[in-house]
């Protein structure tokens, strides 16, 4: 089965969490800490569960997101 990497960038992501509200297996969150910005970034809490759908990185508003797949 493929395997999919998730890069969010810290530094550009706003921290609006439109990436935790589409993805369908529920693997992103909001960090604690800030960026340089004060804004809490996204991040990926279980990348194994990453299906490659994608959404996450075609809702981001500031294109913070990436997904690669793995083999
Ligand atoms: S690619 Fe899909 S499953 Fe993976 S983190 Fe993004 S929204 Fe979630
Ligand atoms: S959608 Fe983009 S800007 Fe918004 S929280 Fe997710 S990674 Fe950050």
């Amino acid at each position: 089965m493929a395997k999919f990497m998730v890069k969010i960038q810290d530094e550009t992501c706003k921290g609006c969490g439109v990436c935790v509200s589409v993805c369908p297996k529920k693997i992103i969150g909001m960090r604690k800490q800030v960026n340089q910005k004060g804004y809490s970034p996204a991040s990926v809490t279980d990348e194994s569960a990453c299906i490659g759908c994608a959404s996450c990185a075609m809702m981001c508003p500031d294109g913070a997101i990436e997904i690669y797949q793995v083999d």
